[in-house]
């Protein structure tokens, strides 16, 4: 059995990532802190993953196959 891995895109720099930054439930993903603050401030993040927040710092090793590949 083969296991293939659906990477995402960074939105940043367009490289492909299986960790960090996923913004608004996977809407955007970012690869690294210098991507993310591209975007946006940590304060901004901070607020986007608060209580209700959507936004979260992840991999998605094992969730791989809810995201696009590309
Ligand atoms: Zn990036």
């Amino acid at each position: 059995m083969k296991t293939y891995l659906l990477l995402s895109q960074c939105d940043t720099c367009h490289k492909p990532t299986i960790e960090g930054y996923c913004i608004d439930d996977g809407a955007e993903h970012y690869c690294s802190d210098k991507c993310l603050h591209d975007q946006m401030t940590d304060e901004e993040f901070q607020e986007m993953s608060g209580e209700d927040g959507t936004s979260y710092i992840s991999n998605w090793y094992e969730d791989s196959m809810t995201y696009k590949s590309f």
